[in-house]
């Protein structure tokens, strides 16, 4: 069976066509722009690139062009629709109602509907892809694959805020936490790497990109982890400031007499990495101002994501009653040697014991420890996307 995973944004979407039989990704894309000026298809197939420039008014207008594309004679990889035995959406929000994936219909679409309050940034665009596809592969069943389900193991004391409780029971506030999907795909990844089977391990996976989360996973399951009720919370991030003391946020709305759409601004879009270095959110940046111009800001700010990624994993090292793995993953994860090198110094004492050689590597899967390090240190390629289709695969069976 062929499954076309699609990851959709409000202006932008990710798509990606995966033969369940071997798990290869057939094609793969990304539309661009999606109602603005300049909008754009590129798609990838057969080793080859293809770039499309049109306008795209919305995300059916997105869906035909990638159908489109998937059926070209040159570039495309199906002949026929009916070759694509299901869609499987990534849908960033299932709240507490979806813990795990689920076959859509109206029912579901219902029920996400009534998610949308909680991640009102995102969840609309999942939506709005969702709908395309059924208007133009009305045959084709479909599955949703959410970033929250995997923490719905969580404990109460880890997912309740000290708030008062109502705000728990009337509106739903509660930690939910996000990338589940990759947080799943590695540890289990980690699982077949160390040759021990997954229930018998406590794992620290650090989702490093953009967006970052890190999450303890003990015995297979999500017991904690580091964004919230929405994904500003936990460490220092590319653009959001992660975890600070609440009480900042009302004295600077006060101070400078700032909106609510201000305030969420600065918050989510100026702060972390951008916001201390003043250079990027782009680590590559930013550790170049450090290295090259010795620009002490950005090299603050590379700090303090390292420092904060540590005491996270210090503190779910407690959670757990201790750690047998550390994974990183994502794009400065998979790709940072000198970024996990800095949050890996000072875990000697825990038994982590980074390989200095060993963790010069990019793009790949590796052990990273020293040979008698008790707890072992893994790079993992993230694959969100065959997450999704293995899924979407489970549930159409
Ligand atoms: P997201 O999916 O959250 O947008 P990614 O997982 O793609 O993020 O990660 C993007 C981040 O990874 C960028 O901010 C970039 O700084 C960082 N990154 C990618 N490659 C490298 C590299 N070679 N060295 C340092 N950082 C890198």
């Amino acid at each position: 069976m062929k499954v076309l995973v699609v990851n959709c944004g409000s202006s932008s979407l990710k798509y990606r066509l995966i033969n369940m039989e071997n798990e290869e990704s057939l094609a793969q894309g990304l539309v661009e722009r999606i109602s603005i000026d300049g909008s754009s298809l590129t798609h990838s197939a057969k080793g080859h690139k293809y770039v499309i420039e049109e306008p795209i008014k919305d995300h059916k207008d997105a869906i035909k062009l990638i159908i489109e594309a998937l059926l070209d004679k040159g570039h495309g990889v199906i002949k026929d629709l009916s070759e694509i035995g299901a869609v499987g959406h990534r849908v960033v929000h299932g709240g507490e109602k979806y813990a795990k994936s689920v076959i859509l219909n109206v029912e579901v679409m219902k029920g996400l509907q009534e998610c949308t309050k909680l991640a009102p940034l995102h969840n609309p665009a999942n939506l709005d892809g969702i709908n395309a596809c059924s208007l133009l592969m009305p045959n084709t069943p479909m599955v949703a694959v959410f970033d929250t389900a995997f923490h719905q193991t969580m404990p109460e004391a880890a997912y309740i805020y000290p708030l008062p409780y109502y705000l728990y029971t009337d509106l739903g506030i509660r930690k939910y936490g996000f990338h589940g999907m990759s947080h799943k795909f590695v540890s289990a990844k980690a699982a077949d790497m160390m040759g021990k089977d997954i229930k018998s391990l406590k794992l620290i996976s650090c989702h490093l990109g953009n967006g970052a989360s890190v999450c303890a996973i003990k015995n297979g399951e999500s017991i904690e982890t580091s964004m919230g009720f929405t994904p500003l919370e936990g460490i220092a991030m590319g653009t959001r400031c992660g975890s600070i003391d609440p009480a900042i946020l009302t004295y600077i709305m006060k101070e400078l007499n700032l909106t609510i759409d201000e305030a969420n601004d600065i918050m989510n879009k100026k702060s972390g990495i951008l916001g201390v270095s003043g250079v990027s959110n782009d680590f590559r940046d930013v550790e170049a101002a450090a290295m090259k111009d010795g620009n002490k800001r950005a090299q603050l700010a590379i700090d303090i994501f390292c420092y904060k990624v540590k005491t996270f994993i210090g503190a779910y090292a407690a959670a757990m009653g201790g750690v047998d793995a550390i994974i990183f993953t994502a794009g400065l994860g998979e790709n940072s040697p000198r970024t996990r090198e800095r949050i890996c110094n000072g875990l000697e004492f825990l038994g982590a014991h980074i390989d200095k050689s060993k963790n010069n590597v990019a793009g790949k899967d590796a052990e990273l420890s020293k040979k008698d390090s008790k707890i072992k240190i893994l790079v993992i390629l993230t694959n969100e996307e065959l997450v999704i289709a293995r899924d979407t695969m489970e549930l159409i069976k």
